[in-house]
């Protein structure tokens, strides 16, 4: 199992990034602010890519054990 995914909202900027990088796990909802899509998955090196890349700082993962897993 690959990580759990979280977005805070607050933090999205809707640049968009996370959506063009991985669209069968982010989208936008109807406020443009980016959700993980329902049963969307990804292997890990790609969402770790994604993360870092976030300039919002907006994703968080979460790794089997429930830690946080470092995004620098
Ligand atoms: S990459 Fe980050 S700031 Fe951009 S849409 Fe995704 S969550 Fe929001």
């Amino acid at each position: 199992m690959g990580y759990t995914i979280r977005i805070d909202q607050e933090l999205c900027i809707s640049s968009g990034k996370c959506v063009a990088d991985a669209p069968a796990v982010f989208r936008f909802d109807d406020e443009e602010l980016a959700e993980v899509v329902p049963g969307g998955s990804a292997d890990d090196a790609r969402l770790l890519a994604v993360a870092r890349n976030c300039p919002g700082r907006a994703i968080t993962l979460v790794d089997e054990g429930g830690n946080d897993v470092p995004l620098v």
